[in-house]
């Protein structure tokens, strides 16, 4: 396989038949694009010959897995053209540790996503997504970025909205998918979507899972061995909380799922709630909402480990 890591004049896309032509070209030669510019010229240009084009936008940060392999699948299946970003957002760290120790193989993330048919890789500097001219800005997010986990980090969906606003205008996508994974992120981009003018539909993609369950995580690769299999356990607390509230009181559900994550050696639970599924205030009966949803974080062998699980 083969990829162009330069910023090279890219062939203009004439035709539909010429597009899918280099749609089938780019599984072996992947394009990776590193300034924000050559990027937006270029969808432009693909745009102005093919009016109908669509395209789909993934962004990450990189360490990808299965899980960021499915959402890549489900943009091909959708979206003539896929672009697929790696950045590692600074803004949305907290801790500088936590920055510096997020995995970063490149070699391996590109030919992951040369695998699943992605056509364009954006993998730009700090300065192609923060120009000097850039003002952080801060988005109304109707509170949605103050709660759950939002509450143990301070600022982090803000840094989500500043990265994906910037992306949306480069690339100015159709689609755009997010994982369930990260439920609370999913509904906080959902509303920068309706905060912005021309946003992209946003794509809500299932959680991939270990075959044992633990969700696929990039930071899952900080287990050990016998970790990554051990937490499983919080998959079958919250799939076992959801069968429970057929014939329990939900408040009752979620205390039981605490004392059998709690029970876990080494295990440590940040929060395990039910929400409201849209508004992620918390809820007490079955009844109060709508959708409800349980989110959970769980530290084990170090490790923030997040989950979910749509009750109803
Ligand atoms: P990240 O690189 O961790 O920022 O994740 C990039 C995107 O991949 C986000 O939309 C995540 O929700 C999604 N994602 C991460 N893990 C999974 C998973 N196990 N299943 C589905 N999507 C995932």
């Amino acid at each position: 396989m083969f990829y162009n890591c330069k910023d090279t004049a890219v062939p203009n896309y004439n035709n539909h038949a010429v597009l899918l032509f280099f749609k089938y070209f780019y599984r072996i030669y992947m394009h990776i694009i590193k300034t924000a510019n050559v990027l937006s010229d270029y969808l432009t240009s693909i745009r102005r010959d093919n009016p109908k084009v669509t395209i789909g936008f993934v962004p990450t940060m990189g360490a990808l897995h299965e899980g960021h392999a499915s959402l890549v699948t489900e943009s091909t299946s959708k979206s003539d053209i896929t672009v697929c970003s790696i950045f590692v957002n600074p803004t949305q760290f907290g801790e500088a540790a936590d920055l510096d120790n997020y995995p970063k193989p490149i070699e391996k993330d590109i030919e992951l996503l040369m695998d699943n048919g992605c056509d364009i890789l954006f993998l730009p500097d700090y300065n192609q997504v923060y120009p000097t001219s850039y003002v952080q800005q801060k988005f109304n997010l109707n509170d949605l970025d103050l709660k759950i986990e939002g509450a143990s980090r301070p600022g982090h969906f803000q840094g989500v909205c500043n990265v994906l606003f910037r992306f949306f205008h480069i690339v100015k996508p159709d689609f755009a998918f997010f994982g369930q994974k990260d439920y609370q992120q999913s509904i906080v981009v959902k509303r920068l979507a309706e905060l912005m003018d021309s946003a992209p539909e946003i794509v809500v993609v299932p959680i991939k899972r270990e075959p044992h369950g633990l969700a696929m995580s990039s930071r899952n690769v900080r287990l050990s061995e016998k970790g990554k299999m051990n937490a499983a356990f919080i998959y079958k607390a919250i799939t076992q909380l959801k069968e429970d509230t057929e014939d329990m009181a939900l408040t009752d559900a979620v205390q039981k799922a605490k004392q059998f994550i709690s029970a876990q050696k080494g295990a440590r639970i940040d929060y395990l709630l039910a929400v409201d599924a849209s508004t992620l205030n918390e809820v007490s009966h079955l009844e109060e909402a709508d959708s409800i949803a349980v989110v959970t974080v769980v530290e084990y062998e170090g490790v923030r480990l997040l989950d979910n699980i749509i009750l109803k």
